[in-house]
Formats: structure tokens, sequence, C-alpha cells
């Protein structure tokens, strides 16, 4: 039988390309490497079939033929349709059944299946090709009434739904009308008269609702259902599913059609999905559910509660075994856990799709560790395995044990996907986003979700079903996009019309708005908001075995953005190699600090005029004096406080580098807001103080247009320099203090918003002069790098010059983004940027992705730099050095290390690492 198929090369066709793949009887025309074409299903079904694995014979049309079908105003492609009428030959050869034979009838699925899985977008038929006729067939051959009425039953469900827009509804409805009317729960319960009279009213239902009758020529149905496999392709779940996965609108959807096998014989037969590995905790054991007399969907949309697959082991030990096998044979195949659909037809194993499982992240970690010890992969490969945001999640925090003990529990479901999740509970897709758009955080509380609730999905805190198991909607989508999931709470009930549901057992309620908690992890659902703890590092060590691989493979280090000394020893912990970022002025702002910070802004101004008039040998009149000292005992006092800040970092990061900025934002963002403090003195009148007033008119002098572009950053260390002085002790007699306590602290000065090189070296001249003061008060030399934000376009442009004056470069990619769009962040991020991104003006936020153009400024700086210094250090500590994307970019540029606040600091090793691999790959 096999030899009727023709060989790939030459397979005969009418349309103007080969459109048409087949398989069965052991060969299979394509083979997994054809995904773009075949699709993953298709490619599965052809590559399962090809290792001799027991699959129904069918054939794929290829995703080039939905592309062309579109860009042909909605026509299949000339000649398609004989192919397509070709194939099927091929499959009636091959079962030796006829589609649309009366007497031994071929029934098919049409499925859709593009090149990247997306669960649950686009619909399936199954059973199709029955008619009266065929029907007869086949209760004929199979002997089995029932059966026959129930395949039937199906189809015109499903096809009625998914090819022509009959509300589905309305058939739950006559369903559910039929069982009320028998008194029985289960769609299994129905005698073959109930089911032949449900056909009946499904039918008018059809003609109802499409003024038309419900077609019953095989050929008339197959050409309608392909149709509507390509135009699911651009549904609205299809494209908002694309869109929220950065999957490309034009790959098109292949169409699969498949041989029938019925799990719906009898008590022999059923269906199921399984994965050859526990997807929530990456164990090695065969994980998913199965469902005796049951098709298709049946276990999927948790139309019955299904019993988990170890069952089927008691149940049909010879079936259960074979599927084992052949799970571990994918699996090595593949080199990867798959995630497997099957079907029994009276006790015969039918494979009908694999593919590469979703995971959690705890599970993708342990399962890449795993395979690599089993030596299935290699380290590079399990590296490429964990996404950043698997390891990102793993760091997201639990409930704090103490308080889930006096939690009040609602209800108990399944651990669908794992984490922590409080917010407001909200019961439609709808109302999330409405919610989450006025800056709530919400949890999404549904009977069931389908496609249609993603978009509630995926601004949710996480999400509850009260039906549906581990391998339903919610939890597969969930899993993937990482929010922490409930399903299947069966004690659940929800009720959509007043928005509110309760706890049949606990006789908890709530409604739309209440708090609530939910444990993906154990699946509880607590009424309030339960307080979180961190996840702990220290905690996984499967995870620190793949970033330990990660650091073996890695080309640029990774260094922190840390301020405080507690900071750099979190980051520390979690891998980072030094800071690459300390921004003094953080310290500024803390309890005592702010007032002697303010006390000095009060009279900076004037105490730099009079000091610059002593300078130039004139006498101070006595208010100069008084300003002076004033001024110069405020920051003797934050030189001092500083100073100890310096030496717990230098010791938090012992022996690592430590990049320090000097001041950078404008100062009146020390100073009360102007409004406020005009409010307060003329609300005071007379009574105000002189103290207020003074504060009053320095808020006002200091009054700048546009202060992001206004006196902050380098010019303002070159028009008030005793803040670059005293920062420099700081810093310099730190550092001494530290090493003469035996330590090994390593100084690295950096000058924020340099345009020009002038800026530098100036800033660069006041900066030595204090460094040696402090190395003949030490009696020692000290030893410290100096270096550069480049944060400003003209900086970057102008880099070759620059780096005659800098030992280090870093870039400040918030504010070169910010000043190469002219777009100022907290306006843009706050108004427009946001619906730029939605109307598709920007492909994405350049705040939390590096732009090309902004990158391509870096490269030019890189060039530039090292056509200077050929060893000039360069980082970047713009909050982008988190973001996998951009490290990735980074690694392109040539940087030497990224640098990202302390929990990102796992995340940039691993996606370093894969920025590495991948580049490496490239190259060669
Ligand atoms: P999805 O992409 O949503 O997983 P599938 O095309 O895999 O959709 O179909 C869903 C389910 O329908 C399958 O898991 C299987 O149980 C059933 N099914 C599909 N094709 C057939 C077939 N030829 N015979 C029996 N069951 C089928
Ligand atoms: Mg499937
Ligand atoms: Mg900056």
């Amino acid at each position: 039988m096999a030899d009727t198929l023709a060989p790939a090369e030459d397979r005969r066709h009418r349309a103007a390309k080969r459109y048409i793949y087949a398989w069965g009887g052991g060969h299979a025309e394509g083979d997994a490497s054809m995904r773009d074409q075949l699709g993953g299903k298709g490619a599965g079904l052809a590559e399962m079939t090809k290792a001799g694995l027991p699959v129904p014979p069918g054939f794929t049309i290829t995703t080039a033929a939905c592309n062309d079908y579109f860009a042909a105003g909605e026509q299949l492609p000339d000649g398609l349709w004989d192919d397509v009428l070709d194939a099927v030959r091929e499959v009636e050869r091959e079962t030796g059944k006829g589609f649309g034979d009366a007497a031994n009838p071929l029934l098919v699925s049409v499925r859709s299946g593009a090149k990247f899985s997306m669960p649950g977008m686009m619909d399936t038929v199954l059973n199709l090709g029955l008619n009266e006729q065929t029907l007869e067939g086949l209760v004929g051959l199979t002997g089995n009434e029932r059966f026959g009425w129930d395949a039937y039953r199906r189809f015109i469900q499903m096809f009625g739904r998914i090819v022509m827009d009959v509300p589905g509804e309305r058939f739950d409805h006559a369903l559910e009308g039929k069982k009320h009317a028998r008194g029985v729960k289960q769609d299994t319960d129905l005698s073959a008269a109930d089911l032949r009279d449900l056909v009946a009213e499904f039918r008018a239902i059809v003609r109802d609702e499409t003024g038309r009758d419900f077609p019953t020529d095989p050929y008339e149905q197959l050409d309608l259902a392909i149709k509507a496999v390509f135009r699911s392709w651009f549904g609205k779940r299809a494209r908002d599913y694309r869109n929220s996965q950065k999957i490309a609108h034009d790959l098109g959807t292949a169409v699969n059609v498949v041989t029938m096998v019925f799990g719906n014989m009898g008590d022999d037969s059923g269906t199921g999905v399984a994965f050859t590995r526990d997807p929530n905790t990456g164990e090695k054991t065969l994980f998913g559910e199965y469902l005796t007399n049951a098709q298709g969907e049946d276990v999927v949309a948790g139309i019955r509660t299904a019993p988990k697959i170890a069952q089927m082991a008691t149940e049909m030990p010879e079936v259960y075994a074979e599927f084992q096998r052949i799970g571990q044979q994918l699996e090595r195949h593949y080199r990867d856990v798959q995630d497997l659909e099957f079907t029994i037809e009276r006790g015969r194993l039918y494979m009908l799709q694999t593919r590469s499982a979703k995971r959690t992240a705890a599970a993708a970690v342990k399962i890449a560790v795993d395979m690599v010890d089993e030596g299935v992969i290699t380290k590079e490969e399990a590296i490429g395995r964990v996404e950043p945001a698997h390891v990102d999640q793993l760091l997201r925090a639990t409930f704090d044990p103490s308080a889930v003990e006096q939690a009040q529990r609602i209800v108990k479901g399944l651990n669908a996907s794992p984490g922590a999740a409080v917010g407001r509970a909200v019961f439609d897709a709808d109302d999330a986003v409405e919610w989450v758009e006025r800056g709530e955080k919400v949890i999404l509380v549904r009977i069931e979700t389908s496609p249609d609730d993603f978009h509630g999905m995926a601004v949710a805190e996480g999400i509850i079903t009260a039906r549906g198991g581990a391998t339903s909607h919610a939890a597969v989508v969930a899993r993937q996009i990482g929010k922490p999931c409930v399903a299947g709470s069966a004690d659940l009930v929800v009720d959509y019309t007043s928005k509110a549901a309760h706890g049949a057992v606990t006789g908890i309620d709530f409604k739309q708005g209440d708090w609530v908690s939910l444990d993906g992890s154990t699946g509880d659902l607590y009424l309030g908001a339960l307080p979180t703890v961190e996840a702990r590092f220290e905690d996984q060590p499967d995870l620190q075995k793949l970033l330990g691989w990660a650091d073996e493979v890695r080309r640029m280090q990774v260094w922190t953005n840390a301020d405080k000394p507690s900071e750099a020893a979190q980051a520390r912990g979690y891998g980072a190699q030094g800071i690459g970022l300390c921004r003094t002025e953080h310290m500024f702002r803390e309890g005592e600090r702010l007032d002697i910070v303010r006390g000095a802004i009060l009279v900076a101004n004037a105490a730099t005029r009079a000091k610059a008039k002593a300078a130039a040998g004139a006498e101070l009149d006595a208010d100069e004096r008084e300003v002076v000292g004033r001024f110069d005992a405020a920051m003797a006092q934050l030189e001092v406080l500083q100073q100890g800040d310096f030496e717990g970092i230098f010791e938090a990061m012992d022996g690592l580098p430590v990049v320090v900025r000097l001041i950078d934002p404008p100062l009146h963002e020390f100073l009360p807001n102007l409004e406020e403090q005009l409010v307060k003195v003329t609300k005071a009148g007379d009574a105000a103080s002189e103290e207020d007033r003074e504060l009053l008119a320095t808020i006002k002098s200091m009054h700048e247009q546009n202060p992001m572009l206004g006196l902050r950053g380098c010019r303002l260390g070159l028009m008030i320099p005793d803040f670059v002085k005293v920062q420099t002790r700081a810093i310099l007699n730190a550092q001494i203090a530290v090493k003469q306590a035996g330590g090994n602290p390593i100084a690295k000065i950096m000058i924020p918003l340099v345009g020009h090189v002038n800026e530098l070296a100036a800033t660069r001249a006041l900066l030595e002069t204090e460094a040696k003061a402090v190395e003949e008060k030490a009696g020692v030399m000290v030893d410290y790098k100096f270096g550069t934000m480049i944060e400003v376009p003209r900086g970057a442009l102008t880099a070759d010059e620059i780096a005659r004056e800098a030992d280090f470069f870093s870039f400040g990619t918030n504010d070169l983004t910010q000043m190469t769009f002219g777009y100022s962040r907290d306006d843009a991020e706050g108004g427009f940027l946001l619906k730029y991104v939605e109307d598709k003006i920007l492909p994405f936020n350049p705040f939390q992705t590096l732009d090309d153009a902004v990158a391509g400024l870096m490269r030019i700086a890189v060039e530039k730099g090292r056509s200077t210094k050929p060893d000039l250090e360069l980082g970047i500590c713009g909050e982008h050095g988190g973001d996998p994307e951009s490290i990735a970019k980074c690694e392109r540029i040539g940087l030497d290390y990224v640098s990202c606040s302390p929990f990102r600091v796992p995340v940039a090793r691993l996606a370093a690492a894969q920025a590495a691999l991948t580049v490496a790959d490239r190259d060669k």
C-alpha cells in the first residue's frame, strides 16, 4: 500500500505549486524539517508516520496555499481542488474506504496547524463526510447505532459553529435541554434515539441561523471546512494571540485532513492528552488525562472530569504500555518533552499529534538540567531551552505561609500554573482590561475560558476557572504566558449575571471588585489580599546549575545597578560581577540627609559665587562668609555620610568593580514642589517663616522649563564644583579606609550626561586635583578609573574625542533613548507612547527594549571609542541592561558587560549566554 505514495519531489500536481503532502502506511512525503510549510501539526504527523508510529492516513495542505488563498482574494489557487481530490483518492486507497461511500464511508477531521502552536486558536472539525447515507454505512459497519448518531450530532455541532458561524450556545442549549428532559447528567447517558432527535434539532438550528440546509455533500463539506480553516488565520482570536506572542501574521496556517479514528465506540475506546514529563514540576513521569468512550475535544473542554493517565495502566494495560513506549521514543527522537494527543479505537492506539510541550518555569529548568544529566542534550542546548522569562518567574514571590494559615480559603482547584497572584475579582475579559487600564490588579474568574478570553487573561494577575483540567484552555494558556492559574475548581459557583461567585462547600462568597489571592502552585483561592514573600534563589539548585553553565558560555559580564550595600549583597548572591551603576543621589534622599542636602542647595549658588570671588583674590563680606560657612558645613556632613555609604558598598562588593556615578538629577528634585511651597507661604502670610520664604525663593530661582534638558549631570558639577569635590573625596577616602581594613575595593568614578569632550576634561581636572589632595592627606596613593556615561547623542557621535579623557564608557540608554527620540520618558510613557505601541506606530516600547537606531548610536560610539582606546571598557547601565532582547543587541555591539537591577541579574546571566550562543552560531 505504501508504494502508492509518490516520492516527495515528483508528486503530480495540477496547481502551479505543490501544495499537498500526504502520509500513510508508514510513509510520508513531508517531515519534521518542513514546519514552515506543513505547520507544526502536519510536520509532526509526517514525522511520526516515518518513525513507524500508528497515525491515521491523511494529508496536509501547506501554509503557502493559505497565503495564496488570501492573495487571490479568498479563492483557492487554481488546480488546488483537483489536487485535494487526488489526495482524498490516496487516503481512500490507503484506508480501503470511500469518501461519501454509503457502504463503507471514509470520515476525516479537518485541522488547522500553523508553524507555531497556537493552542485553541483555530478549531478542528471532526467526523466530516457524514450525511444520512454515510451515517447508515457507519452504523452498519460498527453495528453501533448510538455511536453513529453521536458522531453525527457532534459533526453538525462543530461544523455548524466553526464553519457556518452558528452560535455554539444554541447547540449547547439543545444538548443540555435533552439531557434535562431525559433526567441524565452525562452526554454518554443519552440513547441513540435521543441523539437522533438532537440531530434534527441541530439541523433546524442551522437552518434558522444561516437560512440554508446543513450541507450533505461530503465534498462541499470539505471545501467549506478548508476555507474556514484558512479564514480562521485572520480571525480576531488568532490575530490577538499572534500579536501578544510576536508571531508574524504572514506565516499562514496549514490544513490537515486526517482519517477519523473513533474514541467514542464504547468502553474499549477513548481519547486523551498527555505529556512525557510533568509540565508543572518537570518530574519524569507520564502526565495527562484521558476519557473512555469520548471524542476529540471532550478532554480539553472539560465536559466530564477526566481521570489521570495513570489510571489507564489498570484499565487498558497493553495500550498504556504501548503509549508509554511511544512517548519515550518521541521524546528521544525530538530530544524534548512532548505533548501528545491520542485516540484509542476499540483497543487500538492512534497518535494524532506531537509537539514540544509548553511548561512552567520550574519544569523548564528541571527538564533542561535533567536532560543534560541523562545525556540527551548538551549544556548549550539546555541554556537555549529555558526562557529568560522563566528565570524571572522563578524569582517571583509566593504567599507568606503564616498568612496562609490564617487565610479564609474559598475553594481548592487544580494547580494549573504556579505562582502567587493577588487582585480584585472580575468576571469577564473585557472587565479585566477595563479595570487594569484604571490601574487595578485583577484576578479573572471564569466558569471556563476560551480563546475569546485571551485579552483578559493577558492583563490579569491570575486566572481561576470552575471547569476544565490541567490541559484545559485556561491552564495551557496561563502556563504559556506565565500567569498563575487555578483550574477546575468544581466547588466554585460562578454567576456571570450578578458578577459574583461562592464556594459551594465553604459558603464564602465574593463579588466583582473584592480582593482575592490565588495560589497557582497549590490550587487555592483565598479571600482578601495575602502578603507575599520573596522567592529564594538559594533554594533552587537546578536553576543555579543552569546559570552556572550559562556563565561558562557567556562572553559579556553581568553587573548590577545598586545604590545600597544590601542591594549590592543581594545582587552578588544572584551572581553579579560588579556594580555598573551606583547612583549617589539616592543616598541623598534618605532620612536626615534630605534636610542636609536642602540646607546645602539653598545656599549652593550664592556660596559658589562667593568662593569664585575669593579665589579671584577679592575680600568676602560677612554675608558671603556666612553663606560659605553654611554651605561647607552642610557639605562636610554629607561627605561623612557618603563616605560611610561607599565603605558599605565597597565591602559588599569586595574584589569586584564598583562604578559610582557623580550627582546626576537637577537640584530641584531634592526640594519641595513649587506649587506646594507657594501655597504654604501664601497661606501662612506674615507668619511664614524666613526659612520657608528662602526655600520658596530658591525653588523659584531653580525652576526650569525643561529640567531633563537643563542643569543636571556634569553640567551641575561644573556649575557647583563642590558636589564633584565632596563626592570624589568621599569615594576615595572610603576606598582607602576599606583597603586599610584589609579589603579590596575597586573604584570607578563616572561622569553623567557628557555631550562635549571639554565637559569631561574640565570635570576630570577638578576631580584629579581633589584626588591628589586626598592622597597627600592620607599619605597613600589612591587607585581609581575615570569614565563617562554615553547618554547624549552628541556624546555618542564624538566618542573618539571623549575616549581620550575616559577609561570606560557606560551607555545610559534611558537618556539616550529619550534624546534620540526626543521624548520625555515620563511624559511619553504616561501618555502617548503606549498608544503608539498599540497602534503599531512604534513596534515596541523603546524604553523597555533597545531601539535599533539607539543601538546604532551605541555601535558608532563603540567603534569610535575603541579607535581611540582599544582597551576601553564598555558597558550598559540603562534599564535595557536587564531586558533579554536588548542584551542580545548589546552582545552584537560587543559590549563588555550589561548592568541591571539586582533581581534581573539571573535573567541577564541566561540571556547573555543565549546571546553569545546565537552570535557564535551566526558567525559559524
Ligand atoms: P488543536 O490544535 O486544538 O489541538 P486538533 O486538530 O489537534 O486541535 O484536534 C483536537 C482533537 O480532536 C485532537 O486532540 C483529537 O482528539 C481530535 N481529533 C483530531 N483529528 C482526529 C481524527 N482524525 N480522529 C480522531 N480524533 C481526532
Ligand atoms: Mg491538538
Ligand atoms: Mg541618565
